[in-house]
């Protein structure tokens, strides 16, 4: 047993709403705290002295000096199994070319697919531990991780594969999710019909099997999938036992509607989204998930993460870390700048970082420092929690605790 401490200030992010506006007057601050931790688990959480006193017999972790505490951070959509380099389309979209035009010539989400077609197993999951150990570092203690840089049964299953070996040798959680349809491959001889229903026969079973993912994403999009593929194929994969997700008005609008009617369990971009769509999401329970780091990769605007909780769905705030849109991979700076911009309080930032999207990804142990929840811990050097959003990233978790164990 062991009791981590003591913190100027913990933040629990516990006892929050699931949904709506928060104000930082919400939020459960502990001064002076504490955590008793025991095999990964935390076992008591208050007062450090306190505890101290509970618990004679606990090991004691001292921090010196101040130390801010909250949950680790959950990133709940990102791409990091890839291979190669998209730098070159970056270049051709500061000289204006946009996302459509450098897809339509032979950039954008094909490249990385051959890229990532020639490399092996073994080599995409070192990229992708590599890639997980950095958020693990930044404070990101649980994240998805989406395939669909494959696209054919063969390269799909090697692809989630990869990401399963990774999350068997990373400290980080990895919650895989099988995402074949992201665009239609360039080399399949058929329609958008036929290559989902591919899909659906021949990998989604075999991912069912080989537990190799329990969720399934679809990118709906001009340049993607159409709603009414979607629709049809979302409603076979959850009949088939998957949870199901999607990428949605990201350029386009229309999908919210889809996602209300299939009740999806999140919807993910949003930028495009307007007043309608938002409206017609406040009347169901689909969380909205916005990536900021599309929004700066690309040069454009941001999801209405303001309107969106004013309407009373909840929010999730996620990095998409991809080699084409969003190449950061830093989801506070992210959060921290989508705050600023949108004018998101603190307290709402950090629930969609932590217990908002702990929802979002089904892990109902994380996400909120509470009796019998998961030591998922990190710390910030510094003796007021408003400073960690108001340094936009710069301030870094100086300590974070994986399971109870420290990572650095
Ligand atoms: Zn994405």
């Amino acid at each position: 047993m062991t009791l981590t401490g003591p913190f100027k200030q913990l933040l629990t992010m516990d006892h929050l709403p699931e949904k709506g506006p928060l104000s930082d007057d919400q939020l459960e601050i502990i001064p002076d705290g504490g955590i008793v931790h025991h095999e990964g688990k935390i076992i008591a959480i208050g007062n450090f002295n306190e505890l101290k006193d509970l618990h004679s017999l606990a090991l004691v972790d001292w921090l010196e000096g101040d130390y801010v505490g909250l949950p680790g951070m959950i990133d709940v959509h990102t791409h990091i199994c890839w291979a190669g380099s998209r730098a070159n389309d970056y270049a051709l979209r500061l000289s204006g070319k946009s996302y459509l035009e450098i897809a339509t010539m032979g950039g954008g989400i094909w490249d990385t697919v051959q890229k990532t077609r020639e490399a092996t197993v073994e080599e995409l999951a070192d990229a992708v531990e590599q890639r997980a150990y950095r958020l693990l570092k930044l404070g990101v203690t649980t994240l998805e991780v989406k395939s669909g840089y494959g696209l054919s049964v063969e390269q799909e299953l090697k692809i989630l594969e990869a990401i399963a070996l990774a999350g068997s040798r990373s400290m980080a959680d990895l919650v895989p999710t099988c995402l074949a349809a992201h665009i239609l491959p360039k080399d399949f001889n058929g329609n958008e019909r036929q290559y989902l229903e591919l899909i659906i026969e021949k990998l989604l079973p075999e991912v069912m099997i080989r537990k190799l993912a329990s969720r399934v994403d679809i990118f709906v999009e001009k340049s993607a999938f159409s709603i009414h593929a979607a629709k049809r194929y979302l409603s076979q994969a959850k009949n088939m036992g998957f949870e199901i997700v999607l990428h949605g008005d990201q350029f386009s609008t229309g999908t919210a509607t889809l996602a209300n009617e299939l009740q999806v369990h999140s919807i993910d971009h949003l930028e495009a989204a307007n007043d309608q769509e938002i409206q017609i999401l406040a009347k169901g329970n689909v969380i909205p998930v916005v990536l900021p780091g599309a929004s700066i990769g690309l040069g454009e605007s941001f999801a209405p993460a303001r309107k969106l909780l004013d309407s009373g769905t909840s929010l999730v705030i996620a990095s998409d870390w991809n080699p084409g849109s969003a190449p950061m991979g830093n989801l506070l700076t992210e959060a921290a700048i989508l705050g600023a911009s949108e004018k998101l309080t603190m307290a709402e930032v950090w629930a969609a970082l932590t217990c908002r999207a702990a929802r979002a990804l089904n892990s109902g142990d994380r996400g909120s420092l509470k009796q019998g929840n998961i030591a998922d811990i990190i710390a910030f050097k510094t003796n007021d929690y408003k400073e960690i959003l108001y340094q936009q990233g710069q301030l870094r978790a100086g300590m974070v605790w994986k399971k109870g164990e420290i990572v650095k």
